[in-house]
């Protein structure tokens, strides 16, 4: 009975982070908000399946949403959940 020496194949893929997966590639629609409407409520970044909405303080110190484009995937979620309108799905973008 012959040994099978490749019982134990190494991984196709190597492990690793979501961070090196910039999957906003394959976005066929772009989130975008105004930041003059934005309440700085946070909701849109809570919601967010790939967490790629981050909260910043403006020029005035107000909080605001922005995008992290390299990872949003155009679910249109944020645009969906945000409770004054602020984003806005575009198409092609
Ligand atoms: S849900 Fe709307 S209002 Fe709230 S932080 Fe996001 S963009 Fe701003
Ligand atoms: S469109 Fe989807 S993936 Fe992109 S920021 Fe909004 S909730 Fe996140």
């Amino acid at each position: 009975m012959s040994k099978n020496k490749n019982k134990f194949q190494p991984p196709t893929t190597k492990p690793g982070s979501a961070l090196n997966n910039k999957t906003g590639d394959w976005r066929t629609s772009k989130p975008v908000i105004d930041k003059n409407i934005c309440i700085g409520c946070s909701r849109c970044a809570k919601l967010c399946p790939d967490a790629c909405i981050l909260m910043k303080l403006d020029k005035e110190g107000k909080l605001k949403a922005e995008v992290d484009y390299d990872y949003c995937k155009g679910c249109g979620l944020c645009a969906a959940e945000c409770p004054v309108k602020a984003i806005l799905m575009k198409r092609g973008e």
